[in-house]
Protein backbone atom coordinates (compact mmCIF):
# COMPACT_ATOMS: atom_id res chain seq x y z
CA UNK A 1 0.00 0.00 0.00
CA UNK A 2 3.05 2.37 0.79
CA UNK A 3 3.89 2.36 -3.27
CA UNK A 4 0.14 2.46 -4.41
CA UNK A 5 0.33 5.67 -2.21
CA UNK A 6 3.02 7.24 -3.39
CA UNK A 7 2.18 6.30 -6.88
CA UNK A 8 -1.74 7.56 -6.77
CA UNK A 9 -1.34 9.88 -4.09
CA UNK A 10 -1.84 12.78 -5.88
CA UNK A 11 -4.68 12.36 -8.01
CA UNK A 12 -8.57 13.32 -6.19
CA UNK A 13 -10.12 9.82 -5.56
CA UNK A 14 -13.65 9.29 -3.98
CA UNK A 15 -13.45 5.91 -2.30
CA UNK A 16 -16.14 3.66 -3.23
CA UNK A 17 -15.04 -0.18 -2.87
CA UNK A 18 -14.06 -2.89 -0.40
CA UNK A 19 -10.06 -2.81 -0.41
CA UNK A 20 -8.12 -4.48 -1.12
CA UNK A 21 -10.80 -7.12 -3.00
CA UNK A 22 -9.56 -10.81 -1.54
CA UNK A 23 -7.11 -12.76 -4.04
CA UNK A 24 -8.33 -16.53 -3.60
CA UNK A 25 -6.79 -19.91 -4.43
CA UNK A 26 -9.14 -21.70 -6.67
CA UNK A 27 -7.80 -25.83 -6.42
CA UNK A 28 -11.08 -27.35 -7.62
CA UNK A 29 -10.51 -25.16 -10.84
CA UNK A 30 -6.85 -26.16 -10.77
CA UNK A 31 -7.91 -30.18 -10.08
CA UNK A 32 -10.55 -30.15 -13.39
CA UNK A 33 -8.05 -28.88 -15.33
CA UNK A 34 -4.82 -30.67 -14.67
CA UNK A 35 -2.83 -27.75 -12.99
CA UNK A 36 -1.60 -24.53 -13.47
CA UNK A 37 -2.32 -23.36 -9.75
CA UNK A 38 -5.30 -20.84 -10.31
CA UNK A 39 -5.79 -17.87 -8.16
CA UNK A 40 -9.08 -15.91 -8.75
CA UNK A 41 -8.79 -12.22 -7.92
CA UNK A 42 -12.24 -10.74 -6.97
CA UNK A 43 -12.88 -7.99 -8.37
CA UNK A 44 -16.80 -9.04 -8.74
CA UNK A 45 -16.67 -8.45 -4.44
CA UNK A 46 -15.77 -4.37 -4.76
CA UNK A 47 -18.82 -3.91 -2.30
CA UNK A 48 -20.21 -1.19 -4.95
CA UNK A 49 -23.96 -2.61 -5.94
CA UNK A 50 -22.89 -6.15 -7.16
CA UNK A 51 -19.73 -5.04 -7.67
CA UNK A 52 -17.26 -5.08 -11.12
CA UNK A 53 -13.91 -3.65 -12.12
CA UNK A 54 -15.47 0.04 -12.95
CA UNK A 55 -15.74 0.16 -9.52
CA UNK A 56 -11.68 1.10 -9.22
CA UNK A 57 -11.92 3.07 -11.98
CA UNK A 58 -14.47 5.19 -10.61
CA UNK A 59 -12.96 6.36 -7.62
CA UNK A 60 -10.52 8.22 -9.62
CA UNK A 61 -13.30 9.63 -12.57
CA UNK A 62 -15.54 10.40 -9.73
CA UNK A 63 -13.03 12.16 -7.28
CA UNK A 64 -11.64 14.17 -10.19
CA UNK A 65 -15.30 14.81 -11.45
CA UNK A 66 -16.07 16.50 -7.95
CA UNK A 67 -12.62 18.18 -7.39
CA UNK A 68 -13.82 19.92 -10.93
CA UNK A 69 -16.86 20.93 -8.98
CA UNK A 70 -19.26 19.08 -11.29
CA UNK A 71 -22.81 17.86 -10.87
CA UNK A 72 -23.84 15.86 -12.93
CA UNK A 73 -22.04 12.79 -14.67
CA UNK A 74 -23.13 11.43 -18.26
CA UNK A 75 -21.35 7.97 -19.51
CA UNK A 76 -22.03 5.50 -22.47
CA UNK A 77 -22.77 1.80 -22.59
CA UNK A 78 -24.14 -0.78 -23.80
CA UNK A 79 -28.16 -1.42 -22.83
CA UNK A 80 -26.94 -4.10 -20.02
CA UNK A 81 -23.42 -2.15 -19.19
CA UNK A 82 -22.05 -3.07 -15.94
CA UNK A 83 -19.77 0.13 -16.64
CA UNK A 84 -23.45 2.24 -16.07
CA UNK A 85 -24.60 0.62 -13.32
CA UNK A 86 -21.73 0.67 -11.28
CA UNK A 87 -21.47 4.58 -12.33
CA UNK A 88 -25.06 4.94 -11.38
CA UNK A 89 -24.39 3.57 -7.86
CA UNK A 90 -21.22 5.76 -7.49
CA UNK A 91 -23.38 8.36 -8.36
CA UNK A 92 -26.17 8.41 -6.14
CA UNK A 93 -23.66 7.51 -3.36
CA UNK A 94 -21.80 10.85 -4.23
CA UNK A 95 -24.83 12.80 -4.60
CA UNK A 96 -24.47 13.15 -8.48
CA UNK A 97 -26.85 13.07 -10.82
CA UNK A 98 -26.31 10.41 -13.15
CA UNK A 99 -27.12 10.34 -16.77
CA UNK A 100 -26.81 6.94 -19.11
CA UNK A 101 -26.54 7.01 -22.74
CA UNK A 102 -27.49 3.03 -23.90
CA UNK A 103 -27.44 1.43 -26.76
CA UNK A 104 -28.47 -1.28 -28.80
CA UNK A 105 -24.71 -2.60 -29.24
CA UNK A 106 -26.16 -6.18 -28.87
CA UNK A 107 -28.55 -7.28 -31.61
CA UNK A 108 -31.55 -7.77 -28.85
CA UNK A 109 -34.41 -5.87 -28.18
CA UNK A 110 -36.45 -8.30 -26.53
CA UNK A 111 -38.01 -7.23 -23.25
CA UNK A 112 -36.11 -8.98 -21.19
CA UNK A 113 -33.19 -7.36 -22.40
CA UNK A 114 -34.10 -4.00 -22.11
CA UNK A 115 -36.20 -4.58 -18.61
CA UNK A 116 -34.21 -7.20 -16.73
CA UNK A 117 -30.24 -7.66 -15.09
CA UNK A 118 -27.90 -4.17 -14.63
CA UNK A 119 -30.89 -1.87 -16.67
CA UNK A 120 -33.31 -2.50 -13.93
CA UNK A 121 -30.75 -1.65 -11.37
CA UNK A 122 -29.78 1.50 -13.16
CA UNK A 123 -33.43 2.74 -12.84
CA UNK A 124 -33.32 1.43 -9.45
CA UNK A 125 -30.03 3.40 -8.24
CA UNK A 126 -31.98 6.33 -9.46
CA UNK A 127 -29.82 7.37 -12.85
CA UNK A 128 -31.69 8.88 -15.73
CA UNK A 129 -31.56 5.94 -18.67
CA UNK A 130 -32.18 6.73 -22.02
CA UNK A 131 -31.49 4.62 -25.32
CA UNK A 132 -30.22 6.09 -27.99
CA UNK A 133 -28.99 5.09 -31.18
CA UNK A 134 -26.57 6.63 -33.68
CA UNK A 135 -24.26 9.70 -33.32
CA UNK A 136 -27.41 12.07 -34.01
CA UNK A 137 -29.58 10.71 -30.52
CA UNK A 138 -26.44 11.24 -28.76
CA UNK A 139 -25.70 14.30 -29.49
CA UNK A 140 -29.41 15.67 -28.83
CA UNK A 141 -28.97 13.81 -25.55
CA UNK A 142 -26.13 15.23 -24.86
CA UNK A 143 -27.37 18.68 -25.60
CA UNK A 144 -30.79 18.10 -23.59
CA UNK A 145 -28.56 17.20 -20.63
CA UNK A 146 -26.19 20.06 -20.84
CA UNK A 147 -22.92 21.17 -18.60
CA UNK A 148 -21.63 17.42 -17.20
CA UNK A 149 -19.01 15.64 -16.35
CA UNK A 150 -18.56 13.55 -19.45
CA UNK A 151 -17.13 10.00 -18.64
CA UNK A 152 -15.98 7.22 -21.41
CA UNK A 153 -17.29 4.41 -22.21
CA UNK A 154 -16.28 1.53 -19.78
CA UNK A 155 -14.78 4.75 -17.87
CA UNK A 156 -11.26 3.83 -19.76
CA UNK A 157 -9.26 7.22 -20.17
CA UNK A 158 -5.74 7.37 -18.03
CA UNK A 159 -7.81 8.85 -15.17
CA UNK A 160 -10.11 5.20 -14.70
CA UNK A 161 -6.77 3.43 -15.36
CA UNK A 162 -5.32 4.43 -12.52
CA UNK A 163 -7.49 2.16 -10.45
CA UNK A 164 -6.04 -0.64 -12.49
CA UNK A 165 -2.53 0.51 -11.35
CA UNK A 166 -3.46 0.79 -7.99
CA UNK A 167 -5.01 -2.80 -8.60
CA UNK A 168 -1.67 -4.26 -9.74
CA UNK A 169 0.10 -3.01 -6.59
CA UNK A 170 -2.51 -4.37 -4.54
CA UNK A 171 -1.62 -7.50 -6.37
CA UNK A 172 2.02 -7.43 -5.34
CA UNK A 173 1.12 -6.79 -2.01
CA UNK A 174 -1.02 -9.68 -1.83
CA UNK A 175 1.22 -12.06 -3.91
CA UNK A 176 3.97 -11.57 -1.16
CA UNK A 177 1.91 -11.87 2.22
CA UNK A 178 1.85 -14.97 4.14
CA UNK A 179 -0.32 -18.08 2.18
CA UNK A 180 -0.08 -15.70 -1.06
CA UNK A 181 0.74 -17.69 -4.80
CA UNK A 182 4.57 -15.69 -4.00
CA UNK A 183 4.98 -15.48 -7.52
CA UNK A 184 2.53 -15.03 -10.73
CA UNK A 185 3.40 -15.86 -14.24
CA UNK A 186 -0.30 -14.48 -15.86
CA UNK A 187 -2.79 -12.66 -15.11
CA UNK A 188 -5.81 -13.20 -17.49
CA UNK A 189 -8.78 -10.29 -17.79
CA UNK A 190 -11.71 -9.64 -20.19
CA UNK A 191 -10.83 -6.46 -22.07
CA UNK A 192 -13.24 -4.47 -24.05
CA UNK A 193 -12.47 -0.81 -23.34
CA UNK A 194 -9.16 -1.80 -21.98
CA UNK A 195 -8.92 0.61 -19.03
CA UNK A 196 -8.41 -2.54 -17.13
CA UNK A 197 -5.45 -4.40 -18.72
CA UNK A 198 -3.92 -0.99 -19.58
CA UNK A 199 -3.78 -0.32 -15.61
CA UNK A 200 -2.94 -3.41 -14.94
CA UNK A 201 0.12 -3.40 -17.27
CA UNK A 202 1.51 -0.11 -15.72
CA UNK A 203 0.72 -1.17 -12.64
CA UNK A 204 3.06 -4.47 -12.52
CA UNK A 205 5.68 -2.82 -14.53
CA UNK A 206 5.76 -0.06 -11.74
CA UNK A 207 5.73 -3.20 -9.04
CA UNK A 208 8.53 -5.23 -10.82
CA UNK A 209 6.03 -7.76 -11.13
CA UNK A 210 7.13 -10.51 -14.38
CA UNK A 211 3.48 -11.70 -14.93
CA UNK A 212 2.11 -11.11 -18.36
CA UNK A 213 -1.02 -10.20 -18.94
CA UNK A 214 -3.07 -12.10 -21.17
CA UNK A 215 -6.18 -9.82 -22.66
CA UNK A 216 -8.97 -11.63 -23.71
CA UNK A 217 -11.31 -9.67 -26.26
CA UNK A 218 -14.57 -9.44 -25.67
CA UNK A 219 -16.08 -6.63 -27.62
CA UNK A 220 -13.88 -5.87 -30.62
CA UNK A 221 -11.13 -8.15 -32.39
CA UNK A 222 -7.15 -8.26 -31.59
CA UNK A 223 -6.09 -6.10 -33.74
CA UNK A 224 -8.81 -3.16 -32.76
CA UNK A 225 -8.50 -3.69 -28.92
CA UNK A 226 -4.12 -3.90 -29.07
CA UNK A 227 -4.63 -0.38 -30.67
CA UNK A 228 -7.04 0.74 -27.80
CA UNK A 229 -4.62 -1.32 -25.03
CA UNK A 230 -1.44 0.19 -26.23
CA UNK A 231 -2.57 3.86 -26.55
CA UNK A 232 -3.59 3.88 -23.08
CA UNK A 233 -0.81 2.30 -21.63
CA UNK A 234 1.25 4.92 -22.96
CA UNK A 235 -1.21 7.65 -21.87
CA UNK A 236 -1.67 5.73 -17.90
CA UNK A 237 2.36 5.65 -17.82
CA UNK A 238 2.70 9.25 -19.22
CA UNK A 239 -0.11 10.36 -16.44
CA UNK A 240 1.39 8.40 -13.92
CA UNK A 241 5.25 10.02 -14.99
CA UNK A 242 6.55 6.65 -16.07
CA UNK A 243 8.39 5.36 -19.07
CA UNK A 244 6.31 3.35 -21.08
CA UNK A 245 6.28 0.11 -19.73
CA UNK A 246 7.94 -3.06 -22.25
CA UNK A 247 6.03 -5.50 -19.98
CA UNK A 248 4.81 -8.66 -21.52
CA UNK A 249 1.37 -8.43 -22.63
CA UNK A 250 -0.65 -9.95 -24.91
CA UNK A 251 -4.11 -9.45 -26.95
CA UNK A 252 -6.14 -12.79 -27.99
CA UNK A 253 -9.44 -12.45 -29.72
CA UNK A 254 -9.73 -16.85 -30.15
CA UNK A 255 -12.95 -16.34 -27.87
CA UNK A 256 -14.72 -13.59 -29.09
CA UNK A 257 -16.78 -15.72 -31.03
CA UNK A 258 -19.59 -13.58 -33.69
CA UNK A 259 -19.63 -10.68 -31.95
CA UNK A 260 -19.85 -8.46 -28.24
CA UNK A 261 -22.66 -9.89 -26.08
CA UNK A 262 -23.12 -12.99 -28.24
CA UNK A 263 -22.80 -16.63 -26.39
CA UNK A 264 -20.25 -19.16 -27.45
CA UNK A 265 -20.31 -22.61 -26.55
CA UNK A 266 -16.83 -22.28 -24.93
CA UNK A 267 -18.11 -19.29 -22.45
CA UNK A 268 -21.03 -21.72 -21.53
CA UNK A 269 -18.88 -24.61 -20.77
CA UNK A 270 -16.94 -22.38 -18.75
CA UNK A 271 -18.84 -20.01 -16.89
CA UNK A 272 -20.86 -23.68 -15.87
CA UNK A 273 -17.51 -24.85 -15.05
CA UNK A 274 -16.52 -21.99 -12.70
CA UNK A 275 -20.05 -22.38 -10.90
CA UNK A 276 -19.67 -26.07 -10.14
CA UNK A 277 -16.51 -26.47 -9.45
CA UNK A 278 -15.58 -22.90 -7.12
CA UNK A 279 -18.80 -21.36 -6.70
CA UNK A 280 -18.22 -18.92 -8.67
CA UNK A 281 -20.85 -16.51 -10.69
CA UNK A 282 -18.89 -14.85 -14.03
CA UNK A 283 -21.16 -13.21 -16.53
CA UNK A 284 -21.94 -14.27 -20.42
CA UNK A 285 -20.44 -11.36 -22.25
CA UNK A 286 -16.97 -10.50 -20.19
CA UNK A 287 -15.97 -12.72 -17.71
CA UNK A 288 -17.09 -15.78 -19.39
CA UNK A 289 -15.25 -15.59 -22.48
CA UNK A 290 -12.12 -14.61 -20.57
CA UNK A 291 -12.84 -17.90 -18.62
CA UNK A 292 -13.37 -19.19 -22.05
CA UNK A 293 -9.88 -18.19 -22.62
CA UNK A 294 -7.90 -19.23 -19.74
CA UNK A 295 -9.65 -22.86 -19.84
CA UNK A 296 -8.67 -22.84 -23.57
CA UNK A 297 -5.04 -21.95 -22.68
CA UNK A 298 -4.45 -24.84 -20.22
CA UNK A 299 -5.91 -27.53 -22.64
CA UNK A 300 -4.21 -26.11 -25.13
CA UNK A 301 -0.79 -26.60 -23.15
CA UNK A 302 0.27 -22.89 -23.60
CA UNK A 303 -0.37 -22.74 -19.96
CA UNK A 304 1.78 -24.95 -17.91
CA UNK A 305 0.75 -26.83 -15.54
CA UNK A 306 3.66 -25.54 -13.22
CA UNK A 307 2.53 -22.08 -13.82
CA UNK A 308 0.42 -19.99 -11.68
CA UNK A 309 -2.24 -17.94 -12.85
CA UNK A 310 -4.43 -14.97 -11.33
CA UNK A 311 -7.44 -14.82 -13.06
CA UNK A 312 -9.00 -11.62 -13.08
CA UNK A 313 -12.64 -11.73 -12.03
CA UNK A 314 -13.80 -8.37 -13.29
CA UNK A 315 -17.72 -8.99 -12.37
CA UNK A 316 -20.54 -9.10 -14.48
CA UNK A 317 -23.22 -11.33 -12.90
CA UNK A 318 -26.17 -9.30 -13.49
CA UNK A 319 -25.47 -10.17 -16.98
CA UNK A 320 -26.30 -14.09 -16.41
CA UNK A 321 -29.92 -12.88 -16.02
CA UNK A 322 -30.59 -11.54 -19.18
CA UNK A 323 -29.39 -14.72 -20.97
CA UNK A 324 -31.66 -17.07 -19.57
CA UNK A 325 -31.72 -19.52 -23.23
CA UNK A 326 -28.09 -19.97 -22.79
CA UNK A 327 -27.85 -21.30 -18.74
CA UNK A 328 -31.16 -23.41 -18.19
CA UNK A 329 -30.38 -25.69 -21.17
CA UNK A 330 -29.52 -29.13 -19.40
CA UNK A 331 -25.88 -29.84 -19.77
C1 LIG B 1 -16.17 -3.52 -18.54
C2 LIG B 1 -15.94 -4.93 -18.16
C3 LIG B 1 -14.77 -5.60 -18.56
C4 LIG B 1 -13.74 -4.99 -19.47
O1 LIG B 1 -12.99 -3.99 -18.87
P1 LIG B 1 -12.28 -2.90 -19.80
O2 LIG B 1 -11.50 -2.09 -18.86
O3 LIG B 1 -13.40 -2.12 -20.45
O4 LIG B 1 -11.47 -3.60 -20.81
C5 LIG B 1 -14.56 -6.88 -18.12
N1 LIG B 1 -15.48 -7.52 -17.36
C6 LIG B 1 -16.63 -6.93 -16.99
C7 LIG B 1 -17.59 -7.72 -16.18
C8 LIG B 1 -16.91 -5.62 -17.37
O5 LIG B 1 -18.05 -5.05 -17.01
Amino acid sequence: MGAMTDLLARFPRAVLGHWPTPLERAERLSAALGGPEIWIKRDDCTGLAIGGNKTRKLEFLLGRALAEGHGTVVTFGAVQSNHARQTAAACARLGLRCELLLSRSVPRDDALYETSGNVLLDHLLGANVRIVDGIDETVKALEEIGPACVIPPGGSNATGALGYVGAALELAGQLAAPGGPGRVDRVVAATSTAGTSAGLVVGLAHAGLPARVEAICVYEPADVTSATLEALVEETADLVGMARPTGDHRVRDDWFGAGYGLPTAAMTEAVRLFARTEGLLLDPVYSGKAAAGLVGMVRAGEIGADETVVFWHTGGSPGLFVYPEVFTEPS
